[in-house]
């Protein structure tokens, strides 16, 4: 199994794919195929082999590897975005995990999503697998902004869904979605120092209600979650949403049940560069 993407030299994922596996007694690893966009058709070429169980895709090919597969699974097609290849026989499958995974702690924490309104910072890969997994849990409400309202309006349109629509980033109208939100998912990648947060995005905290959460795809505390809790706002990061999707993708590809908690372990290690026990 590999991750296939660019840059992925600060993954998480191998730590813990390769925990779980021992954990598992699986005789498997998981490593890096570091590939810019020239090199994708040969990576996906190379799961063929008969060494391969499967693989990960990420940044930036998860919307272009799909003509490069086989079948594409319905939840990765509605999401126009694949995650995760399972091989089945001779057959390369595209699935995406990252929606459910997503959904995961959200789960764990009893989220009413059958009642909540959500806004959605971002149209990339990660934001259509959880736009996806987002109208499929209920929500009411789906409001997407993203600098390129073309990508936005794309995704909306491929969701077929009346209760996703989109918002400029300068429309006057943002306010009112933030007030009116319950949860608002940060899926643009923001970065972790003091003068990284999209200044816009933090700008939004202020217009959010009290009881609303705030949640960052990215795998640690950010500067939006930190000026989110600042303010007195629930939040949450990424790292159980990337425990969740590769939980997903580990069990399709091994039919296995497998172990989260040694699976959020290892990469809760990596992350903060401590040997995991
Ligand atoms: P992506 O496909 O490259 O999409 C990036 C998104 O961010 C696009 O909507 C892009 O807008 C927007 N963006 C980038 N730079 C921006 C800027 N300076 N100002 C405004 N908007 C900007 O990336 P992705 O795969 O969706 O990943 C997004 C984030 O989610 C990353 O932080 C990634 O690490 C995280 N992620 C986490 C998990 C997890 O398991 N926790 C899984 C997947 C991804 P445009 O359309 O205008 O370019």
């Amino acid at each position: 199994m590999c991750l296939i993407g660019m840059p992925i030299a600060q993954s998480l994922s191998p730590a813990m794919h390769n925990a779980a596996c021992a954990a598992l007694g699986i005789d498997a690893t998981y490593g890096l195929c570091e590939t810019g966009s020239g090199g994708l058709a040969a990576a996906v070429a190379a799961i063929r082999g008969p060494e391969y169980l499967g693989a990960n895709v990420t940044i930036p090919h998860k919307e272009a590897v799909i003509p490069l597969l086989d079948e594409i699974s319905p939840l990765a097609a509605r999401s126009g975005a694949v995650n995760t290849i399972v091989k089945r026989g001779a057959i390369l499958r595209g699935e995406n995990t990252d929606g459910g995974g997503f959904l995961w702690p959200l789960r764990l924490g009893g989220a009413q999503l059958d009642q909540w309104r959500v806004t959605l910072l971002g149209a990339g890969g990660a934001a259509r697998g959880v736009a996806v997994a987002l109208l499929n849990a209920g929500v009411t409400q789906l409001t997407i902004i993203n600098r390129t309202v073309e990508r936005a309006a794309a995704l909306v349109a491929a969701l077929e869904d009346a209760r996703a629509d989109i918002l400029a980033l300068d429309d006057p109208w943002v306010g009112g979605a933030l007030a009116a939100s319950d949860l608002l998912i940060n899926a643009v990648p923001t970065g972790y120092g003091p003068d990284a947060t999209l200044p816009l995005a933090t700008a939004l905290l202020g217009r959010l209600p009290a009881h609303a959460l705030v949640y960052d795809l990215a795998y640690r505390k950010t500067a939006l979650l930190e000026a989110a809790e600042a303010r007195g706002l629930a939040t949450l990061d990424g790292l159980p949403m990337l425990v969740g999707q590769g939980a997903l993708a580990l069990q399709l590809w091994t039919g296995k049940e497998v172990p989260r908690e040694i699976m959020w372990a290892a990469a809760l290690a990596r992350r903060d560069g401590h040997p995991s026990s």
